[in-house]
């Protein structure tokens, strides 16, 4: 299992916000795309993964626990804030730091 697969912490950590062409049927979606049903519209050119700007933040894609074990359920259409993010980026300990999780 890779670390991220144990981790899960930075989808309930940030907004996470994109272009509706990456929706599903979009000109820009990958692999099947993100539901519709799973985004709220912000702007014309802007939606944000449904509870992604709670309080306490978890997309709804997000199965599992986190700290655990935990899965995309739409990883092969995830938007590209996701495909962006790894461990390399700098926001990837705060998130881990944010839900009690060692530092990489
Ligand atoms: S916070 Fe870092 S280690 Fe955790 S899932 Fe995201 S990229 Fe992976
Ligand atoms: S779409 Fe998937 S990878 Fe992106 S924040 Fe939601 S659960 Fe995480």
């Amino acid at each position: 299992m890779s670390v991220c697969q144990s981790c899960g912490a930075c989808c309930a950590a940030f907004r996470v916000d994109f272009h509706p062409a990456e929706l599903a049927g979009g000109n820009f979606a990958w692999d099947g795309g993100v539901p519709v049903d799973m985004t709220v519209r912000l702007t014309p050119n802007m939606v944000r993964m449904c509870g992604t700007d709670s309080a306490a933040p978890r997309c709804v894609a997000l199965a599992g626990e986190i700290g655990q074990q935990v899965n995309c359920t739409i990883y092969h259409g995830r938007p590209s804030p996701c495909r962006e993010f790894d461990v390399e980026h700098a926001a990837c300990n705060r998130a881990r730091q944010r839900h009690g999780l060692a530092p990489l």
